[in-house]
């Protein structure tokens, strides 16, 4: 295990108490509020951050407004492409120093840690390449006399991005990008339990060469900072990632000006696995479905449906899978699985764990807190339930850790109604060779994303929604760009 004395902390760790990051410059929070932020595999405090009020989020606010109006509004779509062309390389360049910053703060494992590079890397090079498709076009009508119809764009304003802790470093992209291609500002808050990489990346951003005010973080709590962002009168856009409970309340504080909205919200998605499937790839990709980032996935595969014909050997395999799993020290190069993020959501996880059991599921690995020289960490065993039934809590409520609910079907069309049989509709999965099974599945899972014989794969220019109360407005590709502008129509009378 690396001890904590081996590591070299990042400068963000050892310049003292950290504030806002607030046009350009880091400024303290302005009642002096601080909250403490957590190293989830020790317990220990990690550092301190601004504990945000109302008056910090104006200030961001204001920053963001007149960097809205100011020299950015004026920078041509190459010019913002090459800032983001520019970040590309310094997030190349920083990674080791990001990584390890959000492997401390929230504990993913550094041996996903190139993998989280490559997604962010391609993800920003994406939103340069959409800098362009900001323009409008001109559409032929059909008005008598001389009339040109044009469609104009131009960028919504002040975007807010409300972000959760399970990867804000990946998750801050989808705001940031659409924000820096169309040539909105804006002002993060990121969680509370995890905001260190969202502090860095807006320096950095400085250093790439985008004007002060741009980006803006305000640290804090959800009701207070949080709140304020989301109910501000001079923010025109909100994209939020988070629980479907939050999402209703920022649906709630958007309406007093209408703010535009784009809500990535819970999940509780389906993986359905066909006798005929490829059991060599279903197993280790439904299970890493659920289990990755231990289990803190919105699109996490925790309903494993599988066909009874194959469900004992299924179920075998995955114990076996689970088993070798290596949950630990996530800067442990060896280690798969890292903590969950906080005791707050390492006790939601046992409390699922414990109403499984009550309610009858048969729990066939894992369920328990880890012990010994980790034990002062939030580590949680892989744990699997078998014989699961759909109308139980932990087949209907999102628990945002590493457990996976095995349910058995007999028919396809079984497996359909009770995969849609949610209120969520974020993800989803068939493994099977069988084209009509497929065919039917992918057309008939009602969810924002659907995986065929793989599980969690997303691509930039491809995206992501939700149906149902998973949320709606789309992440990645040109849709989501659109969402960060206005469209205006002109008629030009020539006669
Ligand atoms: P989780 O339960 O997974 O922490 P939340 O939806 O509570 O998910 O949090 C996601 C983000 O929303 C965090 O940045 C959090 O601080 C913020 N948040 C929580 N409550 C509110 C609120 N009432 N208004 C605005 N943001 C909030």
């Amino acid at each position: 295990m690396t001890a904590a004395t081996d590591i070299t902390y990042p400068a963000l760790l050892t310049s003292g108490e950290l504030g806002h990051y607030i046009d350009g410059t880091w400024q303290a929070p302005s009642k002096g509020g601080r909250i403490d932020t957590h190293n989830p595999a020790t317990g220990k405090v990690l550092t301190t951050l601004g504990r945000g009020t109302d008056e910090d989020v104006d200030a961001a606010v204001a920053s963001a407004r007149q960097a809205f109006e100011g020299p950015w509004s004026r920078f041509t779509h190459v010019e913002r492409q090459a800032v983001l062309n520019r970040m590309h390389d310094l997030v190349d360049e920083h990674w080791d120093e990001l990584a390890l910053l959000e492997s401390l703060d929230m504990g993913v494992p550094v041996s996903r840690t190139e993998g989280m590079k490559a997604g962010i890397l391609k993800t920003i090079l994406f939103f340069a390449t959409q800098t362009a498709n900001c323009t409008g076009q001109t559409i032929p009508n059909s008005i008598p006399g001389n009339t040109t119809t044009l469609l104009l764009k131009a960028p919504v304003g002040v975007v807010g991005g409300i972000i959760p802790w399970n990867g804000p470093l990946t998750s801050q992209w989808w705001i940031l990008g659409g924000v820096l291609a169309t040539g909105c500002t804006c002002v993060m808050k990121p969680a509370e339990d995890a905001s260190l990489t969202v502090l860095r990346t807006a320096e950095l951003l400085i250093e790439a060469g985008l004007p002060r005010g741009v980006v803006n973080v305000v640290t804090g709590l959800g009701p207070e900072a949080g709140a304020a962002l989301a109910g501000h009168p001079d923010v025109d856009r909100i994209a939020f990632t988070g629980s479907t409970e939050t999402g209703r309340e920022i649906i709630r504080a958007s309406a007093s000006n209408m703010k535009r909205l784009q809500l990535e919200l819970g999940g509780k998605s389906p993986d359905i696995v066909f006798a005929d499937a490829d059991l060599d790839k279903a197993v280790p990709g439904a299970s890493m479905g659920v289990f990755g980032n231990t289990g803190q996935v919105c699109f996490a595969g925790t309903r494993v449906f599988v066909e009874r014909s194959i469900q004992d050997e299924f179920v075998e395999r995955m114990v076996a899978f689970g088993r070798s799993l290596r949950v630990g020290d996530p800067l442990d190069p060896d280690v798969q699985l890292g903590p969950l993020v906080s005791q707050k959501q390492l006790d939601r996880v046992m409390n699922y764990v414990d109403i499984g059991t009550r309610e009858g599921a048969e729990l066939v690995h894992g369920g328990k807190r880890l012990s010994g020289e980790i034990a002062g960490g939030y580590f949680v065993e892989p744990t699997i339930f078998n014989n699961v039934s759909n109308d139980m809590t932990i087949a209907r409520e999102e628990i945002f850790g590493p457990v996976i609910s095995v349910i058995p079907f007999d028919t396809a069309d079984e497996a359909l109604s009770l995969a849609n049989d949610t209120s969520y509709g974020l993800g989803g999965a068939v493994w099977s060779r069988d084209v009509s099974t497929v065919t039917k599945m992918m057309h008939g899972i009602k969810s924002g994303a659907v995986w065929v014989n793989c599980y969690g794969v997303i691509d930039p220019a491809v995206g992501f929604g939700g149906y149902k109360q998973s949320g709606y407005g789309w992440k990645g590709g040109t849709t989501h760009v659109e969402g960060f502008l206005y469209q205006k129509s002109v008629y030009l009378n020539a006669d």
